[in-house]
């Protein structure tokens, strides 16, 4: 018999009455070490004082008011990532899967206004994920996602993941007068923490600018500080004309964003989009609080050094058990394992060691802490993932 909730999930029988930081408290009172954050979701970890004031504060005041008025929190953070960001403009939603949907929407309608309304084909990834909704599963492409939703969205073409100079050529040989936008994550997230070579997205912005093409960067997972600069592809000094912004931003509260600039968004004019609960007031002032820490300098340094700290341990641990894992990927506190044994396997070995992380495809177990997880919690980390692998080399 099917139960009350869609099992579309395969659940862990775990549950959890209270988060404190990088902790988490389950029903029987056990406590985990969370280096999953609700995938990248609760940034600043569970329970966060000045979230839980911005919230309350904010719940005290006004819940919900239609976008048919001017949102005071809504403009108040969209000023702050318009002052933060490359963007000059933003529109919320609720979840990353609307961003794709504004992301794709708005990059047709900039040709469709410029006279080139031929201009729909969208470029995407192999082992991408931009959500759930049929838009996003035709842009991520993959079987697993698409089987049996047919019939797709059409005006998706899927390329090998850039790495090389050869991924460049084919990517220059997909582009032709048809090509509205490039939609790429700069660290692909489901996909196994698969860093984009700074050099790739540089090469990636020049052939969009030489062809007229709009770069969409989707920093739904890699985005809000969890690289060590606010967003991923500050590293590699190139900048998207649209990006899509979720997960971290609201620390646990339903909020995501599109980011774009002046020449990308001018084509939205009022009426072209919308969102019922988009932009909502509870979300906005947690989202500017959140924003306001993440992408404070020094917070920004603390994610890379607590990363480089991460990564040297995790370093050790692939030199100590090494049946069991391959190497280290990712940036700051992004980071994966590559492993022998299937990923899930660790992910349970974790639940008897008291860790909680996150398997991704390409055998990867992706850990993805609070930004601001505390130095003796990444020690802590590091123990009981040692412990994990232990017994399961011992089971092997
Ligand atoms: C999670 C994710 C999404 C989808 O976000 P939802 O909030 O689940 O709709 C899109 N893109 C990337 C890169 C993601 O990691």
């Amino acid at each position: 018999m099917i139960p009350p909730v869609l099992p579309t999930y395969n659940r862990a029988p775990l549950s959890f009455v209270r988060g404190e930081g990088s902790w988490l408290v389950a029903t029987d009172g056990r406590r985990y070490l969370d280096l999953g954050a609700g995938i990248a979701v609760n940034a600043l970890g569970h329970a966060h004082p000045a979230l839980i004031q911005a919230l309350t504060d904010q719940a005290a005041k006004v819940w919900h008011v239609s976008n048919v008025y001017t949102i005071p929190e809504q403009e108040r953070l969209a000023e702050l990532l318009v002052d933060r960001t490359f963007a000059d403009t933003v529109f919320f939603t609720n979840s990353g899967t609307e961003t794709a949907e504004l992301a794709i929407k708005m990059a047709r309608k900039f040709h469709y206004e410029a006279g080139q309304p031929e201009r729909t084909e969208i470029i995407a990834f192999e082992g991408a994920f931009h959500g759930r909704s049929t838009g996003a599963i035709a842009a991520a492409g993959s079987e697993k996602m698409v089987k049996g939703y047919g019939p797709l969205m059409p005006g998706f073409t899927h390329l090998k993941w850039p790495a090389t100079e050869a991924d460049h050529a084919a990517i220059r040989a997909a582009i032709t007068d048809r090509t509205c936008a490039v939609m790429i994550e700069p660290i692909q997230g489901e996909g196994g923490i698969r860093v984009v070579p700074d050099q790739c997205l540089k090469g990636l912005r020049d052939l969009c600018d030489s062809t007229g093409t709009l770069l969409i960067f989707d920093e739904v997972q890699c985005g809000m500080g969890r690289t060590g600069k606010l967003f991923a592809h500050e590293w590699a000094g190139v900048s998207p004309d649209i990006m899509m912004v979720a997960k971290g931003i609201g620390g646990g509260f339903p909020l995501g964003a599109v980011l774009a600039t002046e020449r990308a968004a001018l084509c939205m004019t009022a009426g072209s989009h919308g969102s019922t609960y988009g932009g909502n007031p509870l979300g906005c002032a947690v989202g500017a609080k959140v924003t306001e820490i993440v992408s404070d300098p020094a917070f920004l340094a603390e994610v890379a050094r607590k990363g480089a700290l991460f990564r040297q341990g995790l370093e050790s641990l692939v030199a100590r058990h090494p049946t069991v894992f391959q190497a280290v990927r990712g940036e700051g506190l992004m980071l994966g394992l590559k492993c022998t044994p299937a990923p899930t396997d660790l992910v349970k070995a974790g639940y008897s060691a008291g860790v909680l992380t996150v398997a991704a495809a390409d055998n990867v177990l992706r850990l993805l802490p609070a930004l601001n997880i505390p130095d003796a919690d990444i020690a802590e980390a590091l123990a009981r993932l040692d412990q994990a692998a232990t017994s399961l080399a011992q089971a092997a």
